[in-house]
């Protein structure tokens, strides 16, 4: 476990399950464009809130990578859900910009509707192939970048499956720019 802090916002780093954060407001999904249930993150969220999760999400898909949108949690522990499409490596294009927008507009949204703790899964570096070093630098400056428009959100937590992954997200966010608690 990692934490930094950006101005009054806590960023931290844990190793574990996304569905599983039952403290915070809320989750993101590393989505596919349909809102469906499938493998990685968007099946273990799917299986966690019920069948009720994608028939709300039936409605507002599809979306296209660099979009998120927001829906209700249904039986996770959390609030909301935000669900985002990252780029697939190597073909949606440019691919930096689209896994920066994920990021920016989660938390944009998150502040919109009052969720002040915002869990992310590595969104695009699973089955669309994003290299979790330069995914990892990406996420980390969009999200120092949006910080500043999304007020409301005081508290942002990376949720990394594997050993290998949370190594990456503690040295990056060792490096990253930041000041310490009550400066
Ligand atoms: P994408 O299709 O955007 O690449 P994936 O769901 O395939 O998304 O994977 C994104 C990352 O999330 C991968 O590093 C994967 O190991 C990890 N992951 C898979 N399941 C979970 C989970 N339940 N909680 C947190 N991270 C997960």
């Amino acid at each position: 476990m990692a934490e930094r802090w950006l101005r009054n916002v806590r960023l931290e780093c844990v190793r574990g399950d996304i569905t599983n954060q039952a403290d915070i407001d809320a989750i993101v999904n590393a989505a596919n464009a349909e809102l469906r249930t499938g493998g990685g993150v968007a099946g273990a969220i799917h299986r966690a809130a019920g069948p009720a999760l994608e028939q709300e999400c039936r409605p507002l898909a599809p979306i296209r990578p660099g979009q998120a949108v927001v829906t209700g949690a249904h039986r996770l522990p959390n609030r909301a859900v935000i669900h985002c499409l990252g780029p697939v490596y190597g073909r949606d294009e440019p691919a930096e910009e689209l896994l920066a927008a994920c990021y920016q507009q989660a938390l944009e949204l998150a502040h919109r509707h009052g969720l002040r703790s915002v869990a992310f899964p590595a969104i695009s570096t699973g089955a669309f192939g994003y290299p979790v070093e330069e995914a990892t630098r990406v996420a980390l400056n969009a999200i120092a970048g949006a910080l500043p428009q999304a007020p409301a959100v005081t508290h942002v937590r990376f949720v990394l499956f594997g050993a290998p992954d949370l190594a990456v997200y503690e040295r990056e966010l060792e490096s990253l720019e930041g000041t310490e608690p009550g400066d």
